[in-house]
């Protein structure tokens, strides 16, 4: 089959080349297994090894050593919600006190062998994230953070009332504690505890960045970030995104009980005097400042509080200036917002690439995987008994008002299998928000939807795009900071299951929905055109190919019928030539298109039928030719059309 693609758009070196820097980071361009890669754990590892022989006699450079790993742990943790998911909690140094609680309290309670103390840490944190998480992730940007901060500052208040448990203000002597100097490396020395202590956190920490990296390379990181960059996409494209905030937070605190184990273990005390505000913004500036988002950046963070505030002269120049200096860096997050200083360090590594390509160096990058020619067309799910349904789509007596604005009133719709069907209308006529009714976005004050036949009433987004409905958006809502690969993949997310447990660790379980995936995602970018770029930021695709992609993704959940909104608007006259072609093939394939435009010709050569809106109202309905001499078309939108 003939596919309108263009060199150009193949040609991921030129066009990546060309990328508009500065709309986010670009990733370095990186050769098939570069080993690169690798190149922080191997610093990471080498710095503990050092640093644990170099301070085999210090103490107090141990004990700095420890905290700045458990610290680690505890930024890897709030970056799990704040870097991937988008959520702010200001709350979350009360999970690094409860990690500790729940080690010293239930490990001996539980008869439980010290040294596994850190599984009931993480598993008592994340127990209370998750009670936290299911109460307010429905709320939106401000009003979550300070619920949060309420509950990290009702902590102390927790543990004065259950004085007796918890041992009031003063803490809580640990007196099931681990025998650190048993730890392998810790040797004989005088303070084989504090360095069997050290290298227990460096492990810990090293093990969280690892479940870390699976992470964001799963179908549950991918969620994580599709939810982080719009939320509604992330909903329309099958991802349940309260269920995902909600695993995510209990992850996050889970992670960071961890550190509160850590920390425990080294003052054998517990104490909620390490749970305000002040450290859970602490942690919040050290994963900023490292970078939001990014495996390496916690890690640098916390590295740089706390060896930095170790360092003599820090100490003696900021003593009293502490807030100060955390306010200073506050702002210098932001300025480096969001992705810090590891982000504006792969910014410089970019741009160093590409200066070297001006001079005539070749930037290569890896090529797009070959896919099977059946993976590179989309495709309808097969589902028992509905295949012979002629009608897809059947919307009857659908009315949505907004106060006294009537959207939709009374509208009655039916599209038929394997048809290009035109909607349109004026700009406010209710076409979007057709869209949004249909996808479940908005509940609609009367009417029903109908799917093969089946009522979609009452039924999420997400469940309604597992069911066969998918969409693009007319305001982009691509997940910039995601790769155009990734995008596609989560628009595949319902395609595919696999637990938390399994892609934390990536199993073989896990590997084989990555590249079951991985393949159906790369195919769909073979049948719009972008495979050569799929590896780039979505953010920094051209927008015509925004377009593409938003196709791409939809198709990926193997819809039943597409709802396409606006896709040619803003595109020029070749381009929506392609598009045209591209919606055919859409709807050759199987595919059934409703189609949402302003451009008539684009309508008129496409479409097998047309509907037409005006004021909320269905005014005509016919073949393209019938709808463009019908009288009161003319009169309401095509005597206004000017394009
Ligand atoms: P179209 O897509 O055809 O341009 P819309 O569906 O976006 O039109 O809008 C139809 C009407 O509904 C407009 O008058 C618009 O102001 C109104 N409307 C759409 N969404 C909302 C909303 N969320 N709240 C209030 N009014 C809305
Ligand atoms: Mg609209």
């Amino acid at each position: 089959m003939a596919r309108p693609r263009t060199a150009s758009r193949d040609a991921g070196e030129v066009d990546a080349v060309k990328g508009q820097p500065g709309q986010a980071v670009l990733p370095i361009y990186r050769r098939r297994g570069e080993l690169v890669r690798l190149l922080p754990s191997v610093i990471l590892v080498l710095f503990i090894l050092w640093f644990g022989r170099a301070q085999v006699d210090s103490r107090k450079w141990l004990d700095i050593g420890t905290e700045a790993m458990y610290l680690a742990i505890a930024a890897a943790g709030v970056n799990v919600l704040l870097g991937y998911t988008g959520l702010l909690s200001l709350g979350h140094a009360a999970f690094f006190v409860s990690g500790g609680y729940a080690g010293a309290i239930l490990s001996p309670a539980l008869g439980i062998p010290p040294w596994l103390g850190f599984i009931l840490a993480f598993a008592a944190s994340a127990a209370l994230g998750a009670v936290l998480a299911l109460m307010c992730v429905h709320l939106h940007g401000f009003y979550l953070t300070v619920v949060t901060f309420g509950f990290g500052a009702l902590v102390p208040a927790i543990v004065v009332v259950a004085k007796n448990q918890l041992g009031g203000p003063a803490g809580r002597a640990v007196d099931h504690f681990v025998d650190t100097s048993k730890v392998p490396g810790a040797g004989h020395g005088p303070f084989s505890l504090q360095l069997g202590l050290f290298y227990l956190s460096a492990f810990l920490l090293v093990v969280v960045l690892f479940l870390c990296w699976n992470l964001v390379r799963s179908r549950w990181g991918r969620a994580f970030m599709a939810i982080r960059e719009s939320e509604v996409a992330a909903r329309v494209s099958g991802v349940n995104a309260y269920w995902y905030k909600v695993a995510s937070f209990a992850l996050s605190a889970g992670i960071v009980g961890v550190a509160g184990w850590l920390g425990a273990q080294r003052f054998v005390l517990v104490s909620s005097q390490v749970a305000t505000p002040d450290q859970s913004f602490r942690y919040v500036i050290m994963v900023a400042v490292g970078g939001m988002g990014t495996l390496a950046g916690p890690v640098l963070g916390a590295f740089a509080f706390s060896f930095g505030f170790a360092i003599g002269w820090v100490q003696n120049t900021f003593r009293d200036y502490q807030g100060l200096l955390y306010g200073t860096l506050g702002l210098l997050a932001i300025a480096t917002a969001p992705e810090g200083t590891v982000g504006n360090l792969r910014r410089l590594a970019r741009r160093y690439q590409l200066r070297r390509a001006r001079r005539g160096a070749v930037l290569r990058t890896m090529p797009p995987p070959d896919v099977a020619p059946e993976l590179q067309l989309p495709a309808v799910r097969e589902r028992a008994g509905t295949e012979g349904n002629a009608v897809v789509l059947e919307v009857s007596g659908l009315t949505k008002r907004f106060g006294g604005v009537a959207a939709l009133s009374e509208v009655d719709l039916v599209v038929e299998r394997g048809t290009v069907h035109a909607l349109i209308g004026p700009n406010g006529s209710g076409k979007t928000t057709f869209i949004n009714v249909v996808t479940g976005l908005y509940k609609p004050t009367a009417g029903r939807v109908d799917l093969d036949g089946q009522s979609l009433e009452g039924l999420s987004p997400a469940v309604r795009s597992r069911r066969g409905v998918a969409r693009t958006f007319q305001n982009l809502q691509l997940w910039r900071r995601m790769t155009v690969l990734e995008n596609v993949m989560v628009g595949a997310h319902a395609r595919e299951r696999v637990g938390l447990v399994h892609a934390l660790l990536r199993t073989p379980k896990a590997r084989r929905v990555e590249r079951r995936l991985s393949e159906r995602a790369w195919g769909l970018l073979h049948f719009v055109g972008l495979a050569g770029r799929g590896r780039d930021l979505a953010g920094t695709l051209a927008f015509a190919d925004m377009r593409r992609l938003e196709i791409a993704r939809a198709l990926a959940s193997d819809p039943e019928v597409l709802l396409l909104d606006e896709p040619a608007a803003g595109m020029q006259v070749s381009e929506i030539h392609d598009l045209a072609d591209l919606i055919r093939q859409v709807r050759d394939a199987g595919v059934t298109v409703l189609l949402i435009e302003h451009h008539m010709d684009l309508v008129m050569g496409l479409s097998d039928r047309v509907s037409v809106l005006d004021y909320g109202q269905k005014i005509a309905e016919g073949s393209p030719a019938e709808v463009r001499h019908d009288d009161r078309v003319v009169a309401a939108y095509l005597g206004q059309e000017t394009a």
